[in-house]
């Protein structure tokens, strides 16, 4: 039997999808969510097993397979970890460039926590300290946080 597939030309086609959902975000999302919303409040969890404090608040722990049920109020602070500056546009981005997206480590959780700097983006390092600044107008979404910027 010969192998045909070394002979076959590699075709591609193009295509464009867009694909409007809406996805219930769980009850820890929906918590989580709603205290940025009404509260101005960073919500993670705490394994009970390891003991990190994950934020996101997240239901269960991937190391220790257990369910996760203790909440914790996270400071609206932290320490940028890592960053990348985005200087081009694109229907994807949350906002228009440039910005940053940060991966920031909040006083207190054990994971860092990916959100938006839109200020002072030629003074970002790693290790520099930042807060959550609210939006005015929240409806239950992870930019209820408008932004980080730098204390
Ligand atoms: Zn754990």
């Amino acid at each position: 039997m010969s192998d045909w597939r070394k002979d076959v030309e590699p075709l591609t086609l193009k295509g464009q999808i867009a694909i409007p959902y809406t996805w219930h975000v769980g009850d820890v999302g929906s918590r989580f969510l709603a205290a940025l919303r009404d509260e101005k409040k960073i919500l993670g969890s705490r394994c009970p097993e390891c003991g990190k404090v994950f934020v996101p608040a997240r239901k269960n722990c991937g190391a220790c397979f257990v369910d996760i049920s203790e909440w914790v109020e996270l400071k609206p602070e932290g320490v940028i970890e890592a960053y990348t500056i985005v200087h081009y546009s694109h229907p994807i981005q949350p906002v228009k460039p440039p910005f940053a997206y940060a991966l920031i480590k909040l006083d207190g959780a054990d994971v860092g926590f990916l959100h938006l700097i839109k200020k002072d983006l030629d003074k970002l390092k790693n290790g520099l300290r930042v807060k959550a600044e609210f939006s005015g107008e929240r409806t239950g979404k992870i930019l209820d946080i408008d932004s980080f910027e730098l204390v």
